[in-house]
């Protein structure tokens, strides 16, 4: 049996490596366009403004600002109640409620977006699915999340190339090769807005027969809503795919569950503080099914980090609970994608590149520029401008200091 010193070295993390590499830059006009973190026009990530607020009224507040003891396993009740009522009530008017009242939706407080992935992967690992599909390109860590959490069979679907959407090509593959391999039982993650990293999104239509198809299929729908508000600067108007998803007739159930991972890191700022949720939507039945997937999820929470941390969540439930607060909220969120638009459309205007990609339909906090990793690498070698090998850029990255070294630099490495 081979020892401590046979473990092979993994790779870095293909978007936090270069974070530390740009750490040790000496370029003076060194700019990190790589983490999906909002800065300001200044360059500064900053606290938003009803975070503060809420932040503040927690430190005004002796008995929240002196509680450390531990969460339930599956979070604090006041911030399920708050959270359920955000995404099951305001965000999905027209089903959402009832699938509350008749206590069809299974929810856990996660550690942030990704821990909502990893508990539902351990899940339908567990006990409903062989197979997961992941767009072509995307987060790169759905490959890793799944993996490690009990999937060997993790398949790419095709869903953008050469600046456009293939949702023909990728409903086919589906067809086929889900069809054939009826033995598996097949779960799909879906971007629900800002598809990550391309920014680009499938139309109402477009999306219509994505969910028709997964359905007829009995494919197990896992949307991924990393970015609710940054499409349109509206956070319920952005969970379209989950209304479509409940309301639309014909799907008058989904036999296997609905999987919801959501997550407060990008529209409320709270990255650190792994802030999020996961939702199963069970079948109406009588047969304990709700009451049987909270104690699987309370397992594994159990299992893995026993209970979520407190301080994040109770910034959150003071923001959903407070009117004043969530208005302000609806404000910040606003305000942060008409800066990521504006940054979008100068950068249009000073590139003049209609040609690589359709900048019109982007959304959220990325621009997927179509650079080759080569290209990227001689951005990043001879401009010390940092961005991932797929080539993506984070818009808040660009402000009126750097866009025009950037947009240079951008323009010398695509000739
Ligand atoms: N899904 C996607 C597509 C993402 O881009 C991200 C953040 N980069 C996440 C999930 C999870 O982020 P977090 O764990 O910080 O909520």
């Amino acid at each position: 049996v081979s020892g401590i010193e046979a473990i092979p070295r993994a790779a870095p993390d293909r978007i936090l490596g270069l974070t530390e590499q740009f750490a040790s830059d000496s370029c003076r006009n060194k700019v990190n366009l790589t983490v999906g973190v909002y800065k300001d026009s200044w360059g500064q990530v900053t606290t938003l403004p009803s975070v503060a607020m809420a932040q503040r009224q927690i430190d005004e507040d002796v008995e929240l600002n002196t509680d450390l003891s531990y969460l339930p396993i599956t979070g604090c009740p006041e911030y399920s109640e708050k959270v359920l009522g955000f995404l099951f009530g305001e965000s999905s008017p027209g089903s959402g409620p009832q699938l509350v009242r008749q206590q069809r939706v299974s929810f856990a407080q996660t550690l942030s977006g990704t821990g909502a992935l990893a508990v539902a992967s351990k899940l339908l690992a567990l006990f409903l699915a062989q197979t997961v599909w992941v767009p072509q390109p995307s987060w790169p860590n759905h490959w890793n999340v799944f993996r490690s959490n009990g999937f060997a069979d993790i398949r790419a679907y095709p869903y953008y190339r050469d600046g456009r959407l293939v949702v023909d090509e990728w409903l086919d593959l589906l067809r086929s090769q889900v069809r054939s391999d009826r033995a598996k039982r097949h779960a799909i993650v879906l971007h629900a807005c800002c598809h990550n990293p391309t920014g680009a999104d499938p139309t109402r239509e477009e999306w219509r027969r994505i969910l028709d198809t997964i359905h007829e299929l009995q494919m197990i729908p896992v949307i991924d809503m990393a970015y609710q508000g940054l499409e349109s600067g509206n956070p319920p108007k952005d969970a379209y795919v989950l209304r479509m998803c409940l309301d639309e007739s014909r799907y008058d159930c989904w036999p296997n569950g609905l999987f919801l991972c959501q997550s407060f890191a990008k529209n409320m700022g709270l990255y650190g503080e792994r802030v999020g949720s996961l939702s199963v939507v069970v079948p109406p039945n009588d047969s304990g099914t709700r009451e049987k997937v909270d104690s699987q999820l309370k397992q594994i929470v159990r299992s893995a980090y026993s209970s979520p941390p407190g301080y994040g969540s109770r910034v959150a439930t003071l923001v959903l609970s407070k009117p004043f607060l969530r208005m302000q909220w609806y404000k910040d969120v606003a305000f942060m994608v008409s800066r990521l638009n504006q940054v979008r459309s100068d950068m249009h205007e000073l590139l003049g590149w209609p040609a690589l990609t359709d900048f019109e339909h982007q959304h959220g906090m990325f621009y997927y520029t179509g650079l080759s990793s080569k290209q990227v690498d001689l951005l990043r070698t001879k401009y010390s401008v940092y961005m991932t090998a797929d080539g993506r850029l984070s818009l808040s990255g660009v402000n009126d200091q750097n866009i025009e070294y950037v947009c240079k630099a951008l323009k010398a490495v695509s000739k």
